[in-house]
């Protein structure tokens, strides 16, 4: 993909997941959740999860936050439905290195290959980031948690 098309989805899937949040709602029986706050920008994120073992068999979130945090939330719940803890640290790792603009194999993210276009705006990283922290920290708790970015 070029630079300039990825600019172009970028904008576009940002803009569609921002307006259209996938899996955006309360869980009443997730059994992990997770509060995740970046003070910077003032994005606020509830993740709720039901982990079977080991696997991630429902993800959903709630709360308010811009545009890039809110559609990075949306494009993660897609993504790691079904997934296990394992699966979803790798993942959390590639999209976080491509932000930060190293080269990664793009055929593992799929959908989250316009991620990247946050390395344009290094100042956004943390808004795109929140939630996959916030998703780390309820797996790993198996009560109510609050994560903060740096
Ligand atoms: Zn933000």
């Amino acid at each position: 993909m070029s630079a300039g098309d990825l600019r172009d989805l970028y904008q576009q899937v940002i803009m569609d997941h921002n307006k259209k949040p996938r899996n955006f709602r309360e869980m009443s029986d997730a059994n992990h959740l997770a509060h995740g706050n970046n003070p910077l920008c003032g994005d606020a994120l509830v993740v709720y999860l039901k982990l079977n073992g080991d696997v991630i068999e429902d993800v959903s979130f709630q709360g308010s936050g811009c545009a890039i945090s809110v559609a990075s939330a949306s494009l993660m719940t897609e993504a790691l439905k079904g997934k296990t803890s394992a699966e979803a640290d790798a993942l959390y790792d590639l999209v976080h290195k491509q932000m930060t603009g190293e080269e990664v194999d793009t055929s593992a993210l799929g959908k989250l290959e316009v991620l990247s276009g946050v390395k344009e705006f290094p100042a956004r990283v943390k808004c795109a980031t929140l939630s996959w922290h916030t998703i780390h920290a309820a797996m790993d708790s198996d009560h109510d948690i609050s994560v903060t970015t740096e």
